[in-house]
């Protein structure tokens, strides 16, 4: 079986993953397997969900919130996760003891200390997930809720993950995927490193298509844009290509006005989603499932980034404290080729007080961020 996979990927991943569903399909098949009393029981939220409750289990409200702190799932946090315990802010040497007769502890506290209020700037970035609006209009109760994965272009892991609600258009997943490439900007400029002319690539080539179920969903909303699939589509046209196992003959279709709603997919099955040429990442829809009170209830919020992996953003050379923001080449006051430099150093290195490169060399800002 393994031998058999390993020559049949599309095989493999269909075995891995679910049968083809609709966001519509599921409702349905979820009504009907939970009975029809139970339903509003549990999409409904606290007191009316309680009520209902007492009917059905003909008890008690006391024995209901009994239930409720007996079953509640704070009871698998341990006593520091209760009160809003942030592992960044953490600072574990600070407790030890001034006079330890170990030297190492002594140390590690004093240059600990010292250089955390010197040169402490993070190498790994963790962004803080987004909060609820206070004042929104709320989700129905018997919503579904559709989690995406997304994953790194070059690399084998996710890197942010979304909820996203069954009416949402796919651009609406398309514009919160954050990717390092749509955001470089090409060009040099050692001549105006006052950056007035630079644009991300983002605004001039916003092409990209999502490949779900042998259709692409390309972005139109620009008229600029380019038709990606087309090439592809005609490529499987040719030469009957289309007959050969996994292939098929594939449609296109307009990301701006399909909703997640209008998708038939595989639950656990790798999609793809291509943007600024060939910059691929692999998504997948993880999970399909009915909203919880536990979900974020404001509609803004949708779609949710539920995950986002932490990012590693690369030093100056020179100072070794700040964030690089340019990149140079060719450049006779550097010692490596490229090299890496903060705001400040870049331009007290190279210009003069009134500005004026101080020697030849190119200069890129640098915007990479490694994942
Ligand atoms: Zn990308
Ligand atoms: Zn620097």
């Amino acid at each position: 079986m393994e031998g058999f996979f390993r020559s049949n990927p599309i095989l493999e991943a269909e075995h891995f993953s679910s049968p083809l569903i609709s966001i519509s399909d599921f409702k349905n098949q979820f009504k009907e397997l939970v009975c029809e009393d139970f339903f509003p029981a549990i999409i409904l939220s606290n007191e009316e969900s309680n009520k209902k409750l007492e009917e059905l289990l003909n008890c008690n409200q006391q024995t209901i919130e009994e239930l409720e702190d007996v079953c509640s799932i704070e009871n698998l946090k341990c006593a520091f996760e209760k009160e809003n315990f942030d592992s960044k802010k953490v600072r574990g040497y600070e407790d030890f003891p001034d006079n330890s007769e170990l030297q190492i502890v002594r140390l590690t506290k004093q240059l600990k200390t010292k250089f955390e209020e010197l040169v402490y700037v993070p190498n790994f970035i963790e962004e803080d997930l987004p909060k609820e609006p206070e004042t929104c209009e709320k989700i129905p109760n018997d919503e579904v809720l559709l989690a995406v994965s997304v994953y790194h272009s070059q690399k084998r892991k996710v890197f942010q993950e979304f909820y996203v609600l069954p009416n949402q258009k796919l651009t609406a997943l398309r514009d919160v995927i954050v990717c390092t490439s749509d955001n470089i900007i090409y060009g040099d400029f050692s001549k105006n490193p006052d950056l007035s002319c630079a644009k991300p690539v983002k605004e001039f080539c916003q092409s990209a298509f999502f490949f779900i179920e042998k259709c692409f969903y390309n972005d139109t909303r620009n008229p600029l844009n380019r038709d990606y699939s087309k090439i592809i589509i005609e490529w499987a046209k040719d030469e009957e290509r289309y007959t050969v196992n996994g292939l098929g003959l594939f449609t296109s279709a307009i990301m701006e006005n399909t909703t997640f709603n209008d998708l038939k997919i595989r639950l656990g099955y790798p999609y793809l989603y291509c943007h600024q040429g060939n910059c691929e990442h692999l998504i997948v829809f993880n999970d399909m499932r009915m909203v919880s009170k536990d979900d974020p209830q404001a509609l803004q919020s949708y779609p949710f980034k539920v995950y986002q992996a932490p990012y590693k953003r690369r030093k100056c050379s020179v100072c070794n404290i700040h964030y690089a923001n340019w990149r140079t080449l060719n450049d006779p006051l550097a010692f490596d080729n490229p090299s890496l430099f903060c705001e400040r150093c870049f331009k007290y290195l190279h210009y003069t007080q009134d500005g004026k490169p101080l020697c030849d060399f190119k200069a890129f800002p640098h915007v990479e961020v490694e994942y």
